[in-house]
């Protein structure tokens, strides 16, 4: 495995639309590895395939540590309910902002292995997925967020609460 650049806001490279991927082979199992260990590197919970400059419909999110989902072409099938909380990105660092979000999703996806699999996923899960879902199709969070606010900041306002 090798960590990959994170691409940052400002790159248009983030505000494409991702293709699909035609076949799941040792690259994109590779390439998935890589994003997951990108990830980890900057404790993120999750990373969209854009987000290191590979502009195919796949994301790997870790909601929970070890607990890994390898989404492949994903295609959200329901969804339903609403949660209001902060989410921040890596490819937008130092910042948070407030995200309306479904809190419950099913999601169908190809695994590692290229077989389709379905999902459902609540609360924080189902935020986690909608982000980077929204990655495949050129959207960040900034896009939707209503308060967009320095993350130091909010850890000092924490630290003397
Ligand atoms: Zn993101």
């Amino acid at each position: 495995m090798a960590l990959r650049n994170v691409v940052t806001e400002g790159d248009e490279v983030l505000r494409k639309h991702c293709r699909e991927v035609a076949e799941v082979t040792d690259r994109i199992r590779m390439t998935m590895e890589d994003m997951l260990e990108t990830m980890r590197a900057h404790s993120g919970v999750g990373i969209a395939a854009p987000q290191v400059g590979v502009l195919r419909r796949m994301f790997v999110a870790e909601p929970e540590p070890g607990r890994v989902y390898y989404m492949i072409n994903p295609v959200i099938l329901e969804q339903s309910g609403s949660q209001l909380d902060d989410e921040g990105c890596l490819s937008v660092p130092g910042f948070v902002g407030t995200v309306e979000r479904p809190d419950h999703i099913k999601i169908e996806a190809l695994d590692l292995e290229g077989k389709k699999q379905t999902y459902e996923f609540y609360d924080f899960d189902a935020r986690v997925m909608c982000h980077e879902y929204d990655h495949l199709d050129g959207i960040l969070y900034i896009d939707k967020a209503t308060d967009i606010r320095d993350a130091s900041e909010l850890a000092e306002e924490e630290e003397e609460e």
